[in-house]
């Protein structure tokens, strides 16, 4: 059976783990110890590394793991990152050696230039992109590529699980309520993962119906959200665009 863990590492990261059968897939390793010490402890071995984008809190740790476990390397072909065997663009499909599980890559440019996400059997690895009740910041991209960006991943189906990158989900929250306040379903999952975050789980992976239901960023036509943006922007923003850029920037001081 295909299961899925989170390795903790650095302050806030999450590396995916794709285990079955003895084998596992590491998604996004920054950092190979903790991957070591998890495959250690539990026994697996190493059968492919995964990666959704160039910054080194995700490839860090690529390359060591790599030679070490002498596995096979995907990852997004429009970037750079040392020791990558197979580089995917939009559409491409593969089998993860080892774990049996076919994904597919989408090209997601905005927080790097070149990010892809990988889906597949109801699961969403979107490292920086799409995050729980957030999205990541736009280093090399634009308001206008990122949105579209998300809307791609929106278009997934309602129960697809979104294994993002990094914990952030209840300050995540925290700014949603701010852009959002009379959203009863942000009461609701703020509620559910404070409570995850207190138990010391992940609040990972949550949905593409949880967000859709949620995140500010992908509700940039609700007029509450629009209404919040134009109102803190003090001025009429005139397309969705807009409002997402105006929500982006007030994120980015909040
Ligand atoms: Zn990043």
């Amino acid at each position: 059976m295909l299961a899925i863990r989170a390795v903790p590492a650095f302050k806030d990261n999450y590396i995916w783990i794709l285990e079955r059968g003895g084998n596992a897939a590491a998604v996004d390793p920054g950092d190979a110890r903790p991957v070591e010490e998890f495959l250690s402890r539990s026994g697996l071995r190493l059968t492919a590394i995964l990666a959704t984008h160039h910054h080194s809190d995700h490839v860090g740790g690529l390359a060591e793991l790599a030679s070490r476990w002498g596995c096979p390397t995907f990852g997004p072909a429009r970037e750079v990152a040392e020791k990558l065997d197979t580089r995917l663009r939009e559409g491409d499909r593969f089998e993860v050696p080892g774990i049996g599980v076919t994904l597919e890559a989408i090209d997601i440019p905005g927080h790097t230039a070149g990010h892809i996400a990988l889906t597949g059997e109801g699961m969403l690895f979107c490292g920086d992109t799409l995050f729980a009740c957030g999205c990541g910041r736009l280093f090399e991209g634009t308001a206008a590529q990122m949105m579209e960006s998300l809307a791609k991943l929106a278009r997934l189906p309602g129960d697809t699980r979104v294994y993002c990158g990094h914990e952030y989900t209840v300050s995540n929250i925290r700014f949603a309520q701010a852009v959002e306040p009379g959203n009863a379903a942000l009461d609701r999952r703020k509620e559910r993962d404070t409570a995850k975050q207190l138990r010391g789980e992940p609040t990972l992976p949550s949905t593409i119906a949880d967000e859709l239901a949620t995140n500010p960023f992908l509700r940039c036509e609700e007029p509450a959200v629009v209404a919040a943006a134009q109102n803190h922007a003090g001025r009429t923003l005139a397309s969705t665009v807009e409002v997402f850029a105006e929500i982006r920037a007030w994120k980015n001081n909040f």
